[in-house]
C-alpha cells in the first residue's frame, strides 16, 4: 500500500451484542461515576436500548425531526448556510433540541399500580404511571419499557390468547423479536459536535481520539446537542454548559479499562487502538453513496504490522506503546481482520469508532429442515435464511440498508459457533467449518 501521510491512533470499543442482557449495570456505574450530581439526573452518558424501541432519547434515529441542521460539506457537517441572519437566528433559538420527555424525565415508580391496577387482558400498551412531585402522571417511558411492547397477534377480552394459540398464532410469537443495544459517545473520526461548536469547546483529542468538552470555553449554545446525530451531548441545566462520555480518559491514561467496559456484566465490551489514515477521513465520509460507507470508513483504517504503517505513525508522532497496543488490539481484529463487528449507522457520516457485532440469536428452524445444527448451512453456504432478528433490520442499523456485510458478518459468528461447539465437545473437526474460521492450521 502507499505510505500514509499522517497516522493517527484512536481508542475505539466494539460490543458483542449477542451477550449483552440488558442489567444496565453498565448505566449505573456510568452514572455514579460521572453523573451523580445536580444538573445532570437525566443524563446518561451510557445507555441501553431495547431494539426495536424507540431509543434514547425517543426517536433520536428520526433524523427529519432535526432537520434544517446539518449538511455535509468537504466531509464535514457543517449548519446550513442559508445567510447569516437564519444561521444567528438558529444559534440564539437552536429549535432542534430533545425535550426532557424524550430523555425519559426521572421518576419514582408508583407501586400502587402493581396492586390497585384492575385486570387487564393484554400486555401494557398505555403509558406507564408514575409519582412526580406527589402528583400521578402519565411518563413517556424508561429503560426495559420497550420490551413489553414486541410483537404477536391482537387479541381481546372476549378472545383470550390462551384459547386461541393455534400454529399461526404460535408462529406469530415464535418469530417476534427483541434484543439490547449498549450506547455511548461514538468519539467519532469526523465529529459533528466538534464542526458545529462556535466557540471551539468541543475537540478532538490528538493523542487517543477522545472528544471531550471544553468546560472553561463551552457558552452553552448546545449546538453540539442538536448537532450530534447519535444525541450524545447533554446540556447541564445547573452548569449551563455541555456535557458528554469522556472515554474515561483519566482512566485510559492511567491503564484502565472503561468503567462501563469493567463493570459489564456480559464482559461484551472490547477496548483497543486503531490506527488510522487521517488524510482519507474527509474523502471516505463524502462518498456518494450511503451503502459504501462502510467499506470508505475501513479503509481509513491501517495495518499497524505493517512496517511502512509503523513508520508513518512514529513520525506523526504516535508513541511506540500505542502502535503496539494497535498490533494487539482485538478491537481490530474484529473489525478488520475477522470483519465480523459493524459501525452503528454510517449514513450520519460522522465515521463513529464504537463498532457492534451483530446478534446471531439463536438461527431458527434449519435444524428440521436440514437434519444439520441449523448454524452450519448458514456457516458453510454463506447465506442464513432462518435468521429470528430480519437481516433487513440489522441492515438499517449497521451498513445504511446494505444487508451483505451484516450477512457475511453473522455467517462467520455461525462458522465459528459451529466449530467451537465441535472442539469443546470433543467432536470431530469439519474441515470446511475450521476453514471458514481461519482454524485449519492447529
Ligand atoms: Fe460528537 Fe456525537 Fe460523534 Fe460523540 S457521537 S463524537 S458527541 S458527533
Ligand atoms: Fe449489557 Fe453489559 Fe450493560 Fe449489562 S452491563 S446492559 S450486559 S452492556
Amino acid at each position: 500500500m502507499a505510505r500514509p501521510r499522517r497516522v493517527m491512533a484512536q481508542v475505539a470499543m466494539v460490543m458483542n451484542l449477542d451477550k449483552c442482557i440488558g442489567c444496565h449495570t453498565c448505566s449505573v456505574t456510568c452514572k455514579q461515576t460521572w453523573t451523580n450530581r445536580s444538573g445532570t439526573e437525566y443524563v446518561w452518558f451510557n445507555n441501553v436500548e431495547t431494539r426495536p424501541g424507540q431509543g434514547y432519547p425517543r426517536r433520536y434515529e428520526d433524523q427529519d425531526r432535526w432537520k434544517g441542521g446539518w449538511k455535509l460539506s468537504h466531509g464535514r457537517l457543517v449548519p446550513r448556510s442559508g445567510g447569516r441572519a437564519r444561521r444567528l437566528a438558529r444559534l440564539f433559538s437552536n429549535p432542534e433540541l430533545p425535550s426532557v420527555d424524550d430523555y425519559y424525565e426521572p421518576w419514582t415508580y408508583d407501586y400502587a399500580t402493581l396492586t390497585e391496577a384492575p385486570l387487564g387482558d393484554d400486555v401494557p400498551t398505555a403509558p406507564p404511571r408514575s409519582l412526580i412531585d406527589g402528583r400521578r402522571m402519565a411518563v413517556t417511558g424508561g429503560p426495559n419499557w420497550d420490551d413489553d411492547l414486541g410483537g404477536g397477534p391482537e387479541h381481546t377480552a372476549a378472545d383470550p390468547v390462551l384459547e386461541k394459540i393455534g400454529d399461526e398464532v404460535r408462529l406469530e410469537y415464535e418469530q417476534a423479536f427483541m434484543f439490547y443495544l449498549p450506547r455511548i459517545c461514538e468519539h467519532c473520526l469526523n465529529p459533528s459536535c466538534v464542526a458545529v461548536c462556535p466557540s471551539g469547546a468541543m475537540y478532538k483529542r490528538i493523542e487517543d481520539g477522545i472528544v471531550l468538552v471544553d468546560q472553561d470555553r463551552c457558552r452553552g449554545w448546545r449546538m453540539c446537542v442538536s448537532g450530534c446525530p447519535y444525541k450524545k451531548v447533554y446540556f447541564n441545566h445547573r452548569t449551563g454548559k455541555a456535557e458528554k462520555c469522556t472515554f474515561c480518559y483519566p482512566r485510559i491514561e492511567a491503564g484502565q479499562p472503561t468503567v462501563c467496559s469493567e463493570t459489564c456484566v456480559g464482559r461484551l465490551r472490547y477496548l483497543g487502538v486503531m490506527l488510522y489514515d487521517a488524510d482519507r477521513v474527509g474523502e471516505a465520509a463524502s462518498v456518494e453513496d450511503e451503502k459504501d460507507l462502510y467499506e470508505a470508513q475501513l479503509s481509513c483504517f491501517l495495518d499497524p504490522h505493517d512496517p511502512e504503517v509503523a513508520r508513518a505513525a512514529e513520525e506523526s508522532g504516535v508513541p511506540h506503546d500505542w502502535i503496539t497496543a494497535a498490533r494487539r488490539s482485538p478491537v481490530r481484529a474484529l473489525i478488520c481482520d475477522h470483519r465480523v463487528a459493524l459501525p452503528l449507522h454510517p449514513e450520519y457520516r460522522t465515521m463513529p469508532m464504537v463498532w457492534y457485532v451483530p446478534p446471531l440469536s439463536p438461527v431458527v428452524d434449519a435444524l428440521t429442515r436440514s437434519g444439520h445444527d441449523g448454524e452450519e448451512p448458514a456457516a458453510l453456504f454463506g447465506a442464513i435464511d432462518s435468521l429470528r432478528i430480519p437481516l433487513s433490520y440489522l441492515a438499517e442499523l449497521f451498513t445504511a440498508g446494505d444487508p451483505a456485510p451484516v450477512e457475511a458478518a453473522l455467517c462467520r459468528l455461525a462458522a465459528m459457533r459451529s466449530h467451537m461447539r465441535r472442539v469443546n465437545l470433543g467432536e470431530e473437526r469439519d474441515p470446511a467449518l475450521a476453514r471458514a474460521v481461519g482454524m485449519d492450521q492447529e
